[in-house]
């Protein structure tokens, strides 16, 4: 007869899409889970993201395999989940396009004219290409997504919730011993999980290995008059300002919920100790709406509300590859953060991933070796 296994306690740090789906499939595994968070969950990046899922965009590269397992996890989660009623999930048709402000393009562009384009853009749109199929290209709304799985945690599994700011881990034997927070709480935990998104580079364990830093980037909400008339496809586009200079690369997501998603316009900035601190660039903000009054006269002032204006910041790492899985030296203290532009879609693979990897030793679903934080183990650090 098999002896019971112990349950065993693990706190996850971060309430972002990487530390909520982590704290899931950790607690559907059996495990007892207290997420810590110091704000709200999916305050940051996990609430204010794309939510643009693709299924081979990350082929013949290290994410391959995390992506591809993460895109079929989404498929599968919104089955589980009711995605489409409780979190948007739906497939999109997704179309890279050139887009001149000025009406005048650059003379050297040619048109490939080998897709149609949504009958809601009615700029001066060319170069037009289909980049993702319904098979291959999805969406969900980030923050619901985060926060539908977070319920289901709490209600299905008995995740616990603590709101409050992680100070530091603790350790006893060369294990973990408990998260303690700013205020005092002491949470005793066999494991302890650091998903603080582009927060990570601020504690020593993790800065003291490698680097995480934060690109700022913008986007706008907005609620356009006849939203039944905006069809789902996303747009990735070559954007060219009337000013001249570079092409900018924003992306346009319409959403089930009848809202349109825009983003871009990113920079390395300096990450504020509080999430709640970040403010949008009005520059920034008023380039996104630019943008969208002339990919469609439907996305303009007069035709469109205003729904939101916001900045977050992406989680990076210098090698440009997410940090996933044991921190050296002592027993239960593991990692997950630096997922850079595709948090959201790989958000369940790793989440699943690192279920396995605490609770039975090693991960099945995905190789993980990749991302191990053990590659910088000896590395002079960069920063
Ligand atoms: C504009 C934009 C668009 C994007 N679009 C897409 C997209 O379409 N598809 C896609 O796959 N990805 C997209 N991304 C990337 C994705 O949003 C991120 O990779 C992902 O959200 C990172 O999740 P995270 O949980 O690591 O970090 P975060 O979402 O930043 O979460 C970290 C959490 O930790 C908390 N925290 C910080 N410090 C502490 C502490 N001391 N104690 C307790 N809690 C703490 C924070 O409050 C925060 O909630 C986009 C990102 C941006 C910025």
């Amino acid at each position: 007869m098999d002896t019971p296994r112990e349950t065993k306690k693990v706190v996850v740090c971060g309430g972002g899409v990487i530390g909520v789906c982590t704290a899931y499939f950790l607690a559907k595994k059996g495990a007892a889970v207290t997420l810590v968070e110091i704000s709200a969950v999916a305050c940051a990046a996990s609430g204010k993201a794309g939510g643009f899922l693709a299924l081979d965009w990350c082929d013949g590269g290290p994410l391959s395999a995390l992506a591809r397992a993460s895109f079929n996890l989404h498929r599968s989660l919104a089955q589980e989940l009711d995605g489409p009623n409780s979190y948007g999930y739906r497939a999109l048709t997704t179309v890279s396009l050139t887009i001149s402000e000025s009406h005048n393009p650059p003379t050297s562009s040619t048109s490939t004219g080998d897709s149609v384009v949504p009958p809601w853009v009615d700029g001066p749109v060319r170069n037009t290409r289909t980049i993702g199929n319904t098979e291959t290209t999805a969406q969900v709304h980030p923050q619901l997504f985060t926060r539908t799985l977070l319920s289901n945690a709490i209600e299905k599994y008995g995740v616990e919730v603590v709101i409050g700011k992680l100070e530091r881990v603790t350790f006893e034997g060369g294990r973990v011993k408990s998260a303690v927070l700013e205020d005092g709480r002491v949470i005793n935990a066999d494991a302890v999980v650091l998903a603080l998104g582009p927060w990570s580079g601020k504690f020593e364990a993790l800065s003291s290995l490698f680097r995480v830093y934060g690109l700022k980037a913008h986007s706008i909400i907005l609620e356009p008059k006849e939203p039944e008339a905006i069809t789902p496809h996303a747009l990735f586009l070559s954007y060219y300002p009337a000013q001249g200079g570079k092409p900018l690369d924003p992306e346009v997501y319409p959403r089930p919920t009848g809202e349109v998603y825009l983003c871009g316009m990113s920079a390395v900035a300096e990450v504020p100790e509080d999430p709640e601190e970040i403010t949008a660039n009005p520059e920034s903000i008023s380039v996104l709406k630019r943008v969208a009054k002339t990919v469609s006269s439907r996305l303009g002032e007069g035709e469109a509300e205003l729904k939101a204006e916001q900045a977050c910041f992406l989680p990076c790492t210098d090698d440009d590859l997410p940090v996933i899985g044991k921190l050296p030296a002592v027993s239960g203290y593991y990692v997950a953060t630096g997922h850079s532009c595709w948090g959201i879609l790989n958000g369940p693979a790793t989440g699943a991933a690192m279920a396995e990897l605490i609770l039975d030793g090693e991960s099945t679903i995905v190789d993980i070796n990749r991302f191990s934080p053990y590659r910088f183990v000896g590395r002079r650090r960069n920063c």
